[in-house]
């Protein structure tokens, strides 16, 4: 047992640790001394080659540079008087390292920490004096393959030093990959070490290798998983691997609801006349009514299936939080129980959801919430919205935030989109977003999954349940805050933050990460329009009126990382025979009233001959088709013609943008949007929106 864990374990300690592990490390012997220096003056290494470094080592010694116990640049001859002089500025240095100095090069730094909620976490980026400056990192969860290396790598701004710029060759990005992959990868480094953190920096690349100059570990305590309680995950022990069937959370035969009352109406009494629209078999829970607002109640939980005359899936309770253990305890034999009062954990009482799980393990239910607002489904009568249901569809949602699934499912099918399973989970004090997401993957209504997510509780297993997902799937984090986890020793603490966590999460899950609810529908849109499309070809195209918008339009897709690749070769004459200049990519096509509807899918046929693009974005200036024409027909003519082209295409994903469509009467972006879906279309008002979409589409393509 270590006495301290955050014991420093010295330079040439970890060092060794690194050559065992394959990464190179300088040569280089190891001094100690006490206060009086080394016994019989300094032995003059004659083993390393010149130029050498002479570094202390030492308690406390971290910044050894700060300390002056760094000295680059000296001959064998040099060192006992530098050491001399170096024993004289850093107190308490209890030996030194000679190494050979390492030709220069590009200055990288490699770290790994344990994150809280993540596990472990592999950093890297431009190191030296230019790590904090510049942050320029980037993140990936271990273990990382070859593949995930190599992105990292490419993904920094840095990436063109390593490539060689300025007639300097490229460096040995093979020795890098594999120094990050020894490091961070299947089996390495971060597996035998107790993070705590480690730090690389730096690492020096050349063209002819790579060697991590700089070596520094602060081990940790005993490794914890993730959602142990420890950090505040899942506070009734793990659910990872859960193999719950969530179908009668979503499909329940019956639903109970407790706390409506006969008196005073309140939210219990909203859900009745939600769930009495919907056509669910109902039961109230009430101490002493037989019926609740015309609903038959029974006198608990226990009683509620003989009242209703079939098994009760699905209990919705909510009465006060001090109350709801009590009504939980009773709920044996009904599988669901959501508790949609809040007042537990997110108000400061942790203790009440601790009682509130143990109420739920000890009746064998599993405990949605509390703190949200329930299920949607359509297929299963079950909502928790106003209105009726929506169209059942391929669209599935798992939401820490009630409200805001609510505002998705209203604005989401007001745009189209249809519902497979819907669910709000709050606090996640028992079932977690990882196990719904490991239950919908498997789910055959289930085309494409949107999360919306504050504290997964368990990031790991949810990381690993996005992993296994074999469906599109679309993130939306809030509270993601770009500022560092507070900085310990090391520089690679201060570069973790939670948004940076979320874009590795998402780049290594295959998933989208998207930065509001508009565009969470609007992904969402697109996976349900062209989820099942087999999309050949790469690229984008986009097509439609005026100079200045196919500008903006370019800079839209620019900025979400969208490249708009050049027409092909060859295009110009045919589209100039059908009277459009070959302008580039945005295309610059005119539509309007005047023209012919036909126009647009004329020349995306024209180019898709020589080039199949992945994906063509049509856009109209909707204000156009009512300044010189004065009915919508010419504007549903060019959505019809759109249409009929996507069908002709089966391999393209063609995406409509209805520019300044607020312009519109009242009815025409409906009818536009009923003619686009029924051809699996899907329309966004704004390039940003498509282009969103787009991006998020890219990365389930078939190409
Ligand atoms: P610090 O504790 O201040 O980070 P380092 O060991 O990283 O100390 O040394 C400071 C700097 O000296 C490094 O950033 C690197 O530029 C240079 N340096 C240190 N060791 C070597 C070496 N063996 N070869 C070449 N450069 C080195
Ligand atoms: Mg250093």
């Amino acid at each position: 047992m270590r006495a301290d864990p955050r014991e420093h374990v010295h330079e040439h300690e970890v060092k060794e640790l690194l050559r065992a592990a394959g990464v190179p490390v300088p040569r280089g012997v190891v001094v100690p001394c006490g206060a009086e220096g080394p016994r019989g003056g300094f032995p003059v290494p004659g083993e390393l080659a010149e130029p050498l470094v002479l570094k202390a080592y030492g308690p406390g010694l971290v910044h050894k540079s700060e300390a002056g116990a760094v000295v680059l640049g000296l001959r064998a001859a040099d060192l006992p008087a530098a050491a001399g002089e170096m024993r004289a500025r850093v107190p308490g240095l209890a030996g030194f390292l000679v190494e050979e100095q390492a030709a220069a090069g590009v200055e990288l730094i490699v770290g790994l920490v344990r994150d809280p909620a993540f596990g472990p976490v592999l950093l890297a980026g431009l190191g030296g004096v230019w790590a904090e400056a510049l942050r320029d990192t980037a993140l990936r969860l271990c273990p990382v393959s070859e593949r995930d290396a190599r992105r990292m790598l490419g993904s920094l701004r840095a990436a063109p030093l390593l490539g060689g710029v300025r007639g300097r060759p490229p460096v040995d990005l093979e020795a890098l990959v594999g120094l990050l992959v020894a490091v961070g990868g299947p089996g390495g480094l971060w597996e035998r070490l107790e993070l705590g953190e480690f730090e690389l920096n730096p690492v020096i690349a050349t063209p002819d290798g790579v060697t991590a100059v700089d070596a520094r570990y602060l081990p940790g305590g005993p490794a914890t998983p993730p959602g142990d309680g420890s950090t505040g995950g899942n506070t009734g022990g793990s659910t990872g691997g859960s193999t719950a069937d969530f179908l009668p959370l979503f499909e329940p035969r019956a639903v109970a609801v407790a706390g409506a009352s006969t008196a005073r109406p309140n939210f219990g009494n909203m859900f009745l006349g939600f769930y009495r629209a919907a056509g669910v078999p109902l039961v109230a829970v009430h101490p002493q009514a037989e019926e609740v607002a015309g609903v038959p109640a029974a006198r608990s939980l226990a009683e509620a299936g003989g009242r209703v005359g079939t098994g009760v899936d699905y209990a919705l309770v909510a009465v006060p939080a001090e109350r709801c253990a009590e009504v939980v305890r009773q709920a044996a034999g009904v599988p669901f129980v959501q508790v949609m009062s809040g007042g537990f954990g997110e108000a400061g009482h942790a203790e009440l959801e601790a009682e509130l799980v143990a109420a739920a393990r000890a009746a064998g239910t599993r405990l949605l919430g509390p703190n949200c607002m329930g299920v949607y489904c359509p297929r299963g009568r079950q909502t928790f919205v106003g209105g009726g249901l929506g169209p059942p569809g391929p669209v599935a949602l798992v939401s820490q935030s009630g409200g805001l699934a609510g505002e998705v499912i209203k604005v989401g099918e007001r745009r189209g989109l249809a519902f497979s399973r819907v669910v709000t989970i709050g606090n996640a004090a028992d079932v977690t977003p990882a196990e719904l997401v490991r239950w919908l993957a498997g789910d055959p209504e289930t085309r494409a999954v949107g999360l919306y997510l504050e504290d997964p509780r368990d990031g790991r297993e949810l990381y690993e349940a996005l992993r296994a997902l074999d469906r599109p799937a679309v993130l939306l984090v809030g509270g993601r805050t770009g500022q560092g986890r507070a900085a310990a020793a090391s520089h690679t603490g201060g570069l973790v933050s939670d948004r940076r966590l979320w874009e590795a999460v998402a780049e290594q899950a295959g998933a989208a990460l998207v930065s509001s609810q508009d565009d969470l529908i609007g992904v969402l849109a697109f996976f349900q329009a062209h989820g099942s499309r087999p999309a050949a070809g790469d690229g984008v195209l986009v097509v439609g009126p005026s100079g200045g918008a196919s500008v903006l339009a370019a800079d839209a897709f620019d900025a979400a990382g969208v490249r708009l690749d050049p027409l092909p070769e060859g295009v110009a004459g045919e589209l100039r025979g059908l009277g459009v200049a070959a302008s580039g990519n945005p295309l610059e096509v005119p539509v309007g009233p005047l023209g012919r509807p036909g126009l647009v899918p004329d020349v995306v046929r024209a180019i898709l001959r020589r080039r199949p693009y992945r994906d063509v974005v049509a856009h109209v200036n909707v204000p156009a088709f009512f300044t010189y024409g004065d009915a919508p027909q010419a504007l549903y003519a060019c959505v019809r013609a759109l249409a009929a082209a996507q069908d002709a295409l089966p391999r393209t994903r063609v995406t409509l943008v209805t520019r300044n469509g607020e312009c519109a009467p009242a009815g025409v972006e409906d009818e536009v949007r009923r003619v686009a879906a029924a051809a699996g279309i899907p329309v966004y008002r704004s390039m940003e929106a498509a282009a969103a979409a787009v991006a998020a589409g890219g990365r389930h393509g078939a190409a």
